[in-house]
């Protein structure tokens, strides 16, 4: 083949299969850098339907018909499932459409059919043209001209069942509603002492049940690519049976639609209801989610991946380089990944072929190191329950939080301490950080003591800002010593990680600090060093995207400006994240500054763009992007300067960006930490290592690092490190608005 591409003709953009929340942004991002290159875009209306049958359902696409539909769920192109496409006679009319609109790149938004028809579909390309020139239907010319196409494919599925991307487009979303839906079955659950069964969609994939099963602080689960030993009816039972000795009012069993037993025989949602309802003797319902997986707005993080992976497959397929073959665009690390499509795509195909012939293990091994580990920490936590007989050796464990409040602080105490109890030790809870600690208001922690801070947000533990001074810490090592504390787990922000540091430094003169310390970062901020992502900060982003999407719907009839300060301290993270999820056109940091003259130019473009026929337009700032150009400032200074063109109004997010229900993600994330933590912390006890660490996901790795290493990295001023990973993202939002 050939490796000189021609120059771009057209691009075509199709969304195929079932649909899934955040196709729109991706399709958005799909159109808007095309057009950046000045390349001409098409939609293919209704999957390849619209392709086989051509005409107006191949319609070409300006910068503001993507306008407005980042925040909205399904797809504005329509999707549908093809038959003629299966055939040779419905491709060879697909081709000729194609080439009658000179589209010769396509983007595909789809599951693994839709993308195994798109591959088969480019390797018959010069065939097809071939035959249709053959027929006389297109131009010898034509033929030459459209020699190759170029594909690139996108995963569009709420199943998250695609081998070689972290996260496909609409999975978190789906899990806000199975998440959502669990949280509601589970107080009713609690309120009639009754167990649910909650049957989530994936046939080959338990990604939403485990990860469902997780975030809803569910008891038992049933996946496809793990399926339990024989006589599991008699271990679920006996779970249940325990956890209602030990004072659990709900049950919950979260079942994958495609569960087995490892006979390949379908476990049903109604077999598991009735199973229950035979051995507890009690009511048992059962709830089967459906479509409404499929559903809503998308979250946050469907709209800024969706964005990313969009505009890196429309780059890719217009430098398509014909040698290397078409590419699957997907997210490795909250990186783009650019991967070969059809070793993802046949990779994928493996799991469904693993499951049907037992090979359970290979079928595991596709789903990746991070599945797994969840899998561990689901199977600790559910099996968690107060040891009667503990262990001689146990130990005495404070957890307290340190920092502002972060929604899934709640969620990592839990586990934390479930876990803790589980392994023999007394668990302690330091009530308002380290100013609590100091006056030794500690007490212990039971398992019951945590019962519904699974979904709750806030801290129940109390939180504080404050670093001890030096006259502070005897005090603190002597209220340790008193209560006979042997190790530390800090859940918290900036604040608990200096305190930590301020008494490491001091155990030279107070031996009785000497004790293994675990911090786990926990702030909407994302400010911490070695950890690329927060507790907290998802939950603070989706509220934060969901107030944008408010004051857009406000203001659809006037010539707006909005202003929105958002939190963060000296950290961009969630004004450059929502920014980018929300469609934001302009976002001031203070990594990167703001100067007069910009100021003036963003004021000037917008007088030419209001005065063009805009409506709407949405500026984010961080709080502390500049000292003196505040958001009070910039707003009289748009306002002056509007030329009554469009008016300006400010709005400070504020404190509702702390609060909220942890998001399906925080929760995960803090199972995940804690179950980490407390590990590390009976690990140190038995090695009598007293360090002091916290703990991080670097490039998808959970790791730890000495803690005075890890602040080393930071600027101590501005309180956030030298590097963040998401800070390139931010002109890209910009050129996207
Ligand atoms: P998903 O993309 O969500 O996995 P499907 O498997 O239903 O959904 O595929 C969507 C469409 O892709 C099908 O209706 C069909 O038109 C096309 N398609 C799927 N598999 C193939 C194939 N092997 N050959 C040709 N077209 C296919």
């Amino acid at each position: 083949m050939s490796s000189a591409p021609e120059p771009a003709n057209a691009l075509g953009v199709i969304t195929s299969g079932g649909d899934s929340p955040g196709m729109n942004a991706a399709v958005r991002a799909v159109v808007r850098s095309a057009l950046l290159r000045g390349v001409p875009v098409f939609a293919v209306l209704d999957g390849y339907e619209g392709l086989v049958a051509g005409g107006d359902r191949i319609r070409a696409l300006r910068w503001e018909d993507v306008g407005g539909i980042i925040q909205r769920g399904g797809t504005i192109i329509g999707t549908a499932r093809s038959k003629e496409f299966r055939t040779r006679e419905g491709r060879l009319l697909a081709a000729r459409h194609l080439v009658e609109h000179r589209i010769d790149r396509l983007v595909v938004i789809g599951g693994d059919g839709s993308l195994t028809g798109a591959n088969l579909f480019r390797r018959e390309w010069p065939s097809l043209l071939d035959e249709l020139a053959r027929r006389g239907d297109i131009d010898r010319s034509e033929v030459e001209r459209y020699q190759y196409l170029a594909l690139v494919g996108l995963v569009g599925s709420i199943d998250n069942d695609m081998v070689g991307t972290d996260m496909t487009i609409g999975a978190d979303t789906a899990m806000h509603r199975i998440t959502d839906a669990i949280d509601a079955l589970a107080s009713t659950a609690s309120s009639h002492q009754r167990a649910f069964v909650v049957e989530v969609m994936g046939r080959n994939c338990g990604y939403l049940a485990l990860m469902g099963a997780i975030a809803g602080g569910a008891d038992y689960v049933l996946l496809p690519e793990c399926p339990p030993a024989d006589g599991w009816e008699d271990e679920l039972a006996s779970l249940v049976t325990r956890g209602r000795a030990a004072g659990r009012r709900d049950c919950i069993v979260v079942v994958a639609e495609g569960a087995c037993d490892r006979h390949g025989t379908r476990i049903t949602t109604d077999y598991v209801r009735q199973t229950l309802q035979d051995r507890l003797g009690e009511d048992t319902r059962s709830t089967i989610l459906g479509h409404v997986q499929r559903g809503g707005s998308p979250s946050a993080f469907d709209r800024w991946m969706s964005t990313l992976v969009g505009a890196a497959a429309a780059d890719e397929v217009l430098g398509a380089n014909f040698d290397t073959g078409p590419k699957l665009i997907g997210l490795r690390f909250n990186r783009v990944m650019r991967a070969p499509l059809m070793a993802s795509v046949e990779l994928t195909h493996d799991v469904g072929t693993h499951i049907a012939n037992g090979r359970y293990d290979e079928a595991m091994r596709l789903r990746g190191n991070s599945f797994n580990e969840m899998l561990q920490t689901f199977n600790a936590l559910s099996r968690a329950l107060p040891s009667s007989t503990p262990p001689p050796t146990r130990r005495r464990i404070a957890v307290m939080h340190g920092d502002g409040p972060a929604p899934g602080m709640n969620t990592a105490v839990r586990a934390a301490v479930r876990l803790g109890l589980d392994a023999g030790h007394t668990m302690l809870g330091v009530s308002d950080g380290i100013e609590g600690l100091m006056e030794g208001r500690v007490r212990v922690l039971d398992w019951r003591s945590v019962d519904g801070w699974n979904a709750s947000g806030g801290a129940e533990l109390g939180t504080s800002r404050w670093v001890p001074s030096a006259a502070a810490v005897e005090q603190i090592a002597l209220q340790l010593a008193a209560h006979d504390v042997h190790a530390l787990l800090v859940i918290g922000g900036w604040s608990g990680y200096e305190a930590m540091d301020v008494l490491a430094r001091a155990r030279e003169h107070y031996p009785l600090l000497a004790m293994p310390v675990v911090c786990v970062p926990a702030t909407i901020n994302n400010d911490l060093p070695h950890s690329e992502l927060a507790i907290g900060a998802d939950t603070a982003l989706n509220s934060i995207v969901e107030a944008l999407d408010r004051l857009k719907q406000s203001a659809v009839a006037v010539n707006r400006c909005f202003l929105v300060e958002v939190m963060g301290r000296y950290c961009g993270y969630l004004a450059a994240m929502s920014a980018l999820a929300s469609g934001a056109e302009r976002i001031y940091l203070h990594e990167r500054g703001i100067t007069l003259d910009e100021l003036r130019a963003d004021v000037v473009r917008m007088r030419a763009e209001f005065s063009a026929g805009k409506r709407l337009s949405l500026v984010v700032r961080n709080e502390h992007a500049h000292p003196q150009y505040t958001t009070d400032f910039i707003t009289r200074l748009f306002e002056a300067e509007s030329a009554e063109v469009f008016d300006v109004r400010r709005v400070v997010l504020g404190h509702i960006q702390q609060g909220g229900n942890p998001t399906p993600f925080d929760r995960i994330h803090a199972a995940r930490f804690a179950a980490r933590a407390m590990a590390m912390i009976d690990q140190a006890l038995e090695r009598g290592d007293t360090a002091v660490r916290c703990l991080g996901v670097v490039e998808g790795q959970l790791t730890s690092r000495n803690l005075a290493d890890a602040l080393a990295t930071c600027d101590r001023h501005t309180r956030r490190p030298r590097k963040q990973w998401w800070l390139d993202l931010a002109p890209m939002a910009e050129r996207l608005a």
